[in-house]
C-alpha cells in the first residue's frame, strides 16, 4: 500500500532566518498541524485534509524541477508540522529518498516532540523554543536532550514578541545550563514579525538591547524575508 504524504505545497525560496539565512533551498511544507500556537501565520496547514494527498514520485519531481532540475541541493521540510506521528511515515520515507539523491535535509522541529528516527537520518534540525505568546510550550528537558543527543546539529530557534518571552527563554536557558557542562548549539531568538504589521523597529533594538545586558549568550537573527517582500506574503 502507498504511503499518504500530505503536502501543502513545494516551492524554491531563500532562507530567511535562523542560520542559514541567505541559502536557496526547495521547501516541503507538510499539510496538518495540532501544535496549536495562537499567533501562527500558516493556519492553513492545521487541517490535515486528503486532498493534499501526494504521491512521493511527485514530490521528488517536483524537488527537482522547483531548484532548476536538481542544481538546488538543499530541502527544508517544514510544515504544518512536519513531526506529528501521522506525517512520520512518510516523512522518514521522503528523507531516505532525498539523502539517495545527495540532497542535504533540514527539518524544521516544532519543538513539542523529540523523533529520534527522523532526528538521525536528516543532516541537520531546527528545533524551535515555543514562547509564552505562542500560548504553547516546549519543556527544558526537549531542549536538553536535543543538546545531548544532537550536539552541533541542531538550532533552536525563539519568536520573542516582548520582554514575558525574553524572559521565559532566559529562564530556560538558566534551567538549561545548570545540568548541561555545554552548549551545543546555537540559541537563536527571532524577533517577532507579525502578518499585517510594519517592520518592528522597537521590538528589534529591545530584544538586542535586552540580549546584550545578559552578556549576549543568545543570537539575534530576523526575519529577513519579511522585510524584503512583506510580512504577509507566503512561501518566500
Ligand atoms: S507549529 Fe507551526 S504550523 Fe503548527 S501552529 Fe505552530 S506555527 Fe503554526
Amino acid at each position: 500500500m502507498q504511503l499518504q504524504h500530505l503536502i501543502n505545497t513545494i516551492y524554491r525560496a531563500t532562507e530567511g532566518e535562523g542560520l542559514f539565512v541567505g541559502r536557496a533551498q526547495i521547501f516541503v511544507r507538510y499539510q496538518g498541524c495540532n501544535v496549536g500556537c495562537v499567533n501562527c501565520d500558516s493556519k492553513e496547514t492545521w487541517d490535515f485534509d486528503k486532498k493534499f494527498q501526494k504521491s512521493l514520485d511527485d514530490i521528488l519531481k517536483t524537488i527537482e524541477s522547483e531548484g532548476y532540475n536538481g542544481l538546488i541541493k538543499n530541502v527544508s521540510i517544514t510544515g504544518g508540522d512536519p513531526l506529528h506521528p501521522s506525517h512520520v511515515p512518510s516523512v522518514l520515507e521522503l528523507v531516505k529518498a532525498l539523502k539517495e539523491r545527495g540532497y542535504f535535509v533540514n527539518i524544521e522541529a516544532a519543538g513539542t516532540r523529540v523523533v529520534p528516527e527522523i532526528f538521525d537520518l536528516v543532516d541537520y534540525i531546527s528545533f524551535d523554543m515555543k514562547t509564552p505568546s505562542t500560548g504553547v510550550k516546549t519543556p527544558a528537558k526537549n531542549i536538553i536532550k536535543m543538546n545531548e543527543m544532537y550536539p552541533g546539529k541542531f538550532q533552536l530557534k525563539c519568536v520573542v514578541s516582548d520582554k514575558t518571552d525574553f524572559n521565559a527563554v532566559y529562564d530556560a536557558y538558566k534551567d538549561v545550563c545548570q545540568t548541561q557542562e555545554n552548549l551545543h548549539f546555537t540559541w537563536i531568538l527571532t524577533p517577532c514579525y507579525n502578518t499585517n504589521e510594519t517592520f518592528p523597529m522597537e521590538r528589534f533594538i529591545d530584544v538586542i538591547n535586552w540580549n546584550e545586558e545578559i552578556g549576549g549568550p543568545f543570537r539575534v537573527i530576523g526575519q529577513q524575508h519579511k522585510w524584503i517582500f512583506g510580512p504577509n506574503k507566503k512561501d518566500v
